[in-house]
């Protein structure tokens, strides 16, 4: 039998003082939550009060009624943030500082109080107790020096399960992360999918059954991902959703696999078109929007994330009835390369990873200006090692992975789109990508000039 979500019973007990959650209940404690968070920002903030003030007064009657209030989007965070902040800067305990890729847009600033960091500090330790028992050595592969940073927040919160945590920081080497992982005894991973992948498949041989459970956090990690992590190291996979406009904590999976349950007792979800942006019903993709509920230092009301997802619904396999979200991994804005068509470093590791013996992958697309001239997707590629395969037959399955590639292969076909293929190790790939690896994309301005 599956076990119920640990988030069941600890988001009942916050919101309706019960150890099963009762959906009714928690949606009188939100719209409650909700009208708090409303009137605060209000009372607080000059951007919401011009956007609000005729919604603070009386209060939504229903959870329904928040449709009619406006969408704000990273924009707002980068050009309003300290309008929208609601406390002195004096009560900041921290300031996340964000460049959204690819833009020169202003970078998007993100303002917690230490309450705030509390909330999310106990969501992390309910979500570990399921894949961490007591005892358990945990190794976090991102980032943990800073002062509440993910490694640093998760250090924190695994001390209450009485589980010892070290930090690594991000993937680098994967040889040297195996090493790190035998020496700590560490039997609980947690770092970003693509990474993570790069050592399963690199290390599988020193790594295969030492290792229990792996989270995955900081991007998207799709199912064909996690059960080639799960396989090559024989462990359960499971998967996390956060942002840090949601705190960095937003969802994650139980056992069942079944889509991620959401933090319910501090953030509302909502899907809603990504054009007209008016909400959809469970069951339909499109983007997705959060509401802060707790929050206080800055309050989120109506953030559309620019992420594409859909909710699942209530009635989840392990017998809880905490909402689930899906997350769908595109970005609502990813690059256009055809009209309709939309390339994310995610269709590009789907079909590179298809072929056995690939350990890394880093990818930039230039996009063409001219009509004649077809877009190139370069890649850097790393073998497993020790290389089961020799390169050249390597790069031919890459080749046929991707032509077969329902995103990528027609575009190859119909000569749109031209595939350039390097070699490295993995550590160099790493690298080169960094940890947030994104398909980076340059624009052909100009056409070559023929050499003479
Ligand atoms: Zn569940």
């Amino acid at each position: 039998m599956i076990p119920r979500t640990p988030l069941d019973s600890w988001i009942a007990s916050q919101t309706h003082r019960s150890d099963r959650l009762d959906p009714d209940l928690l949606r009188n404690y939100q719209l409650r939550a909700l009208n708090e968070t409303i009137a605060w920002a209000v009372g607080k903030s000059p951007f919401y009060r011009e956007r609000l003030d005729t919604f603070s007064e009386s209060g939504l009657g229903s959870l329904d009624d928040l449709s009619g209030l406006p969408i704000m989007d990273a924009r707002d965070l980068g050009t309003q943030s300290l309008r929208i902040l609601c406390i002195s800067q004096g009560d900041v305990e921290r300031v996340v500082t964000l460049r959204t890729s690819g833009s020169t847009a202003e970078p998007k600033r993100v303002f917690f109080t230490a309450e705030d960091i509390e909330h999310t500090k106990n969501f992390f330790a309910v979500g570990m107790s399921q894949m961490v028992a007591p005892g358990d050595t945990l190794l976090v592969l991102m980032p943990g020096a800073a002062p509440h940073s993910v490694g640093d927040l998760l250090k924190s919160a695994l001390t209450r399960l009485d589980a010892p945590c070290n930090v690594y920081g991000f993937v680098d080497d994967p040889a040297a992360v195996a090493e790190r992982i035998i020496a700590c005894g560490a039997s609980v991973l947690v770092g970003l999918p693509g990474q993570m992948l790069a050592l399963a498949r690199d290390q599988e041989a020193a790594l295969r059954s030492r290792i229990s459970a792996v989270l995955l956090s900081g991007e998207h990690a799709p199912p064909w991902l996690t059960r080639d992590i799960a396989t090559r190291l024989g462990c359960e996979v499971f998967v996390h959703f956060g942002l840090t406009e949601t705190g960095l904590g937003g969802g994650v999976e139980c056992r069942a696999h079944h889509g991620l349950h959401l933090r319910e007792a501090d953030l509302l979800f909502e899907i809603v078109d990504p054009q007209t942006r008016t909400p959809v019903p469970d069951g339909e993709a499109g983007e997705i929007v959060i509401t802060t509920l707790r929050r206080r230092g800055m309050p989120l009301i109506r953030y559309a994330t620019g992420d594409a997802g859909l909710l699942l619904g209530r009635d989840c396999p392990c017998g809880s009835r905490v909402q689930r979200l899906l997350p769908l991994g595109a970005r609502i804005h990813d690059y256009p390369v055809s009209p309709g068509l939309h390339l994310s470093m995610h269709h590009v590791d789907e079909a590179v990873f298809r072929a056995e013996g690939v350990s890394a992958c880093h990818a930039t697309l230039h996009v063409s200006a001219w009509p004649d001239t077809p877009d190139s997707l370069a890649l850097t590629l790393a073998a497993t090692s020790p290389s089961s395969k020799n390169i050249d037959t390597l790069e031919t399955d890459v080749r046929t992975s991707l032509l077969d590639s329902p995103d990528i292969g027609p575009l190859l076909q119909d000569g749109s789109l031209h595939a350039t293929i390097a070699w490295t190790s993995a550590a160099k790939c790493l690298a080169l990508s960094g940890p947030k690896r994104m398909l980076t994309t340059r624009t052909i301005m100009e056409p070559q000039p023929c050499p003479n």
